[in-house]
């Protein structure tokens, strides 16, 4: 069976995180360490991505944080890992996140994980990566995403339904190993469609 050795995590920032989200960022970031998973994220530390952080790092895990300069601050920025790289700017930090890791999962957050969840998958989409994007669908979290995806397919925007796009458990284990074992589907289309140029 493969095994992704790293992971880019997108989640919410605020400090208004229910228990049940904080309670499964935790377990996230504690699965991680264990199967020895490299977690690569924004840096932050508040909200669920602190709890994240600091939950790898308890468990003796590798945590790397790409924080933008404008967010480089004591209050913002969390203080305990082994690396922060510090850019320039918002999209240099997306493409130093997507190019340090194997595949992406998104816990609930807000526009920020939301917009950094369908840049990934729109770069798999178009060819540029062919690494596997997931959700950790908390409490259903992300079921009106999935939906709407699914709309969009139904009026033929988009190639696939969602549940083929996005990899979707509300567990971290089934959900690394479903990832380690999956291709992304509308990569293998649209790669071929513009002659293999992405990876
Ligand atoms: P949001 O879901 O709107 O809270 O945004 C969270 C996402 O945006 C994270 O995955 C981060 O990459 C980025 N982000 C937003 N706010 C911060 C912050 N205060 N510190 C670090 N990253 C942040």
């Amino acid at each position: 069976m493969p095994t992704l050795r790293s992971i880019c995590v997108y989640c919410g920032s605020s400090d208004s995180a229910g228990e049940e989200h904080r309670v499964a960022a935790a377990a996230f970031g504690q699965r991680l360490a264990e199967r020895q998973i490299t977690l690569i994220f924004g840096g932050g530390r508040s909200g669920l991505m602190g709890v994240l952080a600091d939950s790898a790092l308890e468990a003796g895990g590798m945590v790397v944080g790409v924080i933008p300069k404008v967010f480089n601050r004591p209050s913002l920025v969390h203080a305990g890992l082994q690396q922060l790289h510090v850019v320039g700017t918002l999209h240099e930090r997306k493409a130093m996140m997507a190019d340090l890791a194997e595949g992406f999962v998104a816990l609930p957050g807000g526009l920020g994980t939301l917009e950094e969840l369908l840049e990934i998958l729109t770069w798999s989409q178009i060819g540029l990566h062919r690494r596997p994007v997931g959700v950790l669908n908390v409490g259903g979290y992300f079921d009106p995403l999935l939906q709407l995806i699914d709309h969009a397919h139904a009026n033929g925007y988009i190639d696939h339904p969602g549940t083929d796009l996005l990899i979707s458990d509300s567990q971290p284990d089934p959900l690394l190993e479903r990832m380690a074992g999956r291709d992304p589907l509308g990569a293998v289309d649209r790669h071929a469609a513009i002659g293999g140029k992405g990876e």
